[in-house]
């Protein structure tokens, strides 16, 4: 366990950078009960930056494992009405949110995947209302992570369940810029400066498609909506304030034009999709679909995510990381997406963020349809990028710009 300073400043920065918690606000804190200790801190930090109340919202990934085990499929369905009431209240009432994830890989291994499926289902049904105001910005919101025992010695195979821990903390809170030395508060202002150059960069090209190419097989064009806005870092909420939606992050990112994502893509490490490890996989596109796929391992897994609903076949998002990212050059694969997501160019199966394109936000979901946005409740990101990516971006007008040399940005 790190120390307690070291704990204090990263729940301050989660706090202050990350939700950007207002005096007065309603803060929502959905944790696991592995990471009580950095809880105990968010919501200490939480009053201390002014917060009105703190709503810790538990949750158990083994209780939730025995739920899937021992309920019916129909009693897994049910979402109760005060579940709602809640959810409704924190929506009314302009409540932030901090998600702790301290995933459990393999857990829910040998569960029927269509339990898993059907539940994920009734959820995103009763309570989707709430993750569209959070994915539409209209509040801040901020994803962070703490390990868990298990995580850690998967992370760390060869190390002992303390020092793997240990070695998890260390990674996680160097990767979110808080070291013993530096103040966070002040290294994320100037990476959020960094980030938002680029995305500047990139929106003023308005490329129209962008084509990546690698040796490993990758040959896909990927169509991006008109007006499309690049995003990353600092984001401004509807309701006034700025955020950091994830520490860390290092991606720029677009809404891809659901209809016109053509060829192959070859994924460069492993998806987890429901506590299950997806490994060594790729997916072939035309006009947008997902029209065939493989992987060497859970392909059972991927077609219950491509098969998900009507739209996780199709893209949703499309980011651009250097390979020479400080995620990157750590070498160490988290198995969570917050990490292996800023080490390389990924794209994300499903939904797409309304905030990615001119006047997204207040779309109604008819506009998005019309303008080339992907519906869906999975957002699933994997990645791609690899030492030798190559992307060239190709204007309205034929232009094009090489924007990826082996794999680094050269714009
Ligand atoms: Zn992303
Ligand atoms: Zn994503």
């Amino acid at each position: 366990m790190p120390k307690l300073e070291l704990l204090e400043k990263y729940a301050k920065l989660i706090v202050e950078v990350g939700a950007n918690v207002q005096k007065d606000q309603l803060l929502v804190v959905n944790t696991s009960t592995d990471t009580r200790e950095l809880t105990r801190l968010i919501v200490k930090a939480g009053y201390n930056a002014g917060a009105k109340s703190v709503h810790v919202m538990w949750n158990d990934p083994y209780v939730a494992r025995s739920a899937y085990e021992g309920k019916s499929i129909e009693e897994l369905e049910v979402v109760h009405e005060w579940e709602i009431s809640k959810a409704k209240y924190f929506v009314e009432n302009n409540a932030c949110i901090i998600s702790i994830t301290s995933p459990v890989p393999g857990l829910n291994k040998g569960v029927d995947p269509i339990k898993l499926q059907k539940a994920g289902i009734a959820q995103m049904k009763a309570l989707g209302f709430a993750r569209d105001h959070m994915m539409g910005n209209h509040t801040q919101w901020c994803v962070v992570a703490a390990p868990n025992k298990v995580w850690a010695k998967k992370v760390f195979p060869d190390f002992k369940d303390d020092k793997a821990v240990e070695a998890l903390w260390s990674a996680i809170l160097s990767a979110s810029r808080v070291t013993e030395t530096n103040d966070p508060i002040k290294e994320w202002d100037e990476h959020n400066k960094r980030l938002i150059s680029h995305n500047k960069k990139l929106t003023d090209f308005q490329f129209d498609t962008l084509h990546f190419t690698n040796s490993l097989g990758t040959n896909l064009t990927v169509k991006l909506v008109e007006n499309h806005i690049w995003s990353g870092g600092q984001e401004l909420a509807t309701n006034g304030n700025v955020f950091n939606p994830n520490i860390p992050t290092e991606e720029n990112f677009t809404m891809p034009y659901k209809l016109g994502v053509n060829g192959k893509v070859v994924a460069t490490k492993p998806l987890n999709y429901q506590g299950n490890l997806i490994e060594n996989f790729w997916l072939e596109f035309k006009d947008g679909k997902v029209i065939n796929y493989d992987a060497k391992k859970e392909v059972e897994t991927l077609k219950n995510l491509l098969e998900l609903d009507a739209g996780s076949s199709y893209l949703g998002e499309v980011a651009m990381i250097s390979y020479d990212s400080p995620i990157n050059n750590t070498g160490i694969l988290f198995l969570n997406t917050l990490f292996d997501e800023n080490a390389s160019c990924h794209l994300a199966l499903g939904r797409a963020y309304p905030m990615n394109v001119k006047g997204g936000t207040t779309m109604s979901p008819d506009e998005l349809e019309a303008i080339g946005y992907n519906q869906s409740m999975a957002h699933s990101d994997f990645m791609f990028g690899s030492k030798d990516m190559q992307v060239e971006g190709t204007q309205k007008d034929g232009t094009k710009i090489v924007i990826f040399k082996d794999g680094d940005y050269v714009i």
